[in-house]
């Protein structure tokens, strides 16, 4: 069997910014391996490791970046996510002003998440495992955003649906596009509510490829039935109605339809939605069923400026 090339878990930024030094290279089709440090950083290893006792410093790590060969500014990435391999125990933690109802909490807590058997065991619970990258990213057109910060590039998007056998689409804003991610989730609920999830080490194994000349205003998410835009913004109001309006753009271009009834068949259709509310920007995605586009993503996406008012 072809050996993978592998990115090291010491290989890590903290930052997406327009000038990365990559690591290493490969070509589009070329399968790849990033390992992973649990966005922690590893620094919680039992429940009386909290929250306030982590370096902050060392939040975050998204292992690479590397260069993808070919890929210019105004193409597309994408990246296939063939498998995601996880440590066998993961974290969770939160505390005073943590997440969505920190004001109403009066102490740090951490739990130690054992993940035997496909399932996060929570006290007696079982909770299914659904493996997630939290953090995945290209470097930015402009800014320097944290790795904890999502935006047009990408970043902590936290969105449960980058997921094995999803396709990522990132915006190429720099020559190799420097794609890095890390963060992995062994299970999440939408919104992230108490400030992280299941917290992982893990090993993820990508496909790339490029999709030239293609420009897009926001990173998406393809699985097996749907579409997702996903856009960061400061607010989740804010992100609510630009993802929104993304859709609506895009069902618009895509069908050749005008702007009313785009509108209204993105009522009819698609889903308004949380990725999460935790993070220095919120993230909301908007979920196209594929029966209400006109064909295979590539097929129409391809060759076009997207960004239009989006
Ligand atoms: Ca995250």
């Amino acid at each position: 069997m072809k050996t993978i090339k592998t990115i090291d878990s010491a290989q890590y930024v903290y930052a997406f910014t327009p000038e990365m030094a990559p690591v290493s290279h490969i070509a589009p089709g070329e399968m790849v391996r990033f390992d992973a440090l649990d966005a922690l950083g590893g620094q919680v290893r039992a429940e009386t490791d909290i929250l306030a006792g982590l370096d902050f410093d060392r939040v975050n790590p998204a292992t690479g970046p590397i260069t993808i060969d070919g890929a210019k500014p105004g193409d597309t990435l994408s990246v296939t996510l063939h498998s995601i391999e996880m440590d066998e125990q993961g974290a969770i933690v939160t505390g005073p002003g943590m997440g969505v109802l920190g004001d109403e909490m009066t102490s740090y807590a951490t739990r130690m998440l054992p993940i035997r058997n496909a399932a996060v065991e929570f006290g007696g619970l079982k909770l299914p495992v659904r493996p997630m990258v939290g953090v995945i990213g290209v470097a930015t057109e402009t800014g320097r955003y944290a790795t904890g910060t999502a935006h047009r590039h990408g970043g902590n998007m936290d969105t449960k649906e980058i997921g094995v056998g999803s396709t990522v689409y990132l915006p190429v804003s720099q020559d190799g596009a420097q794609l890095a991610m890390g963060d992995v989730h062994a299970v999440m609920g939408d919104g992230e509510v108490c400030v992280s999830a299941c917290e992982v080490a893990a090993r993820i194994v990508v496909e790339t490829a490029v999709l030239k000349a293609t420009r897009l205003a926001w990173p998406m998410v393809e699985t097996s039935e749907r579409i997702h835009v996903l856009v960061s913004l400061p607010t989740i109001e804010e992100a609510l109605i630009e993802a929104t309006r993304c859709a609506v753009s895009l069902l618009q271009r895509a069908h050749g339809l005008s702007k009313e009834d785009a509108y209204m068949l993105a009522s009819l259709a698609v889903d308004i939605g949380v990725s999460q509310l935790v993070d220095p920007n919120k993230t909301a995605k908007a979920s196209i069923p594929k029966y209400a586009l006109p064909g295979p993503l590539t097929d129409w996406l391809s060759g076009q400026d997207w960004r239009g008012d989006g």
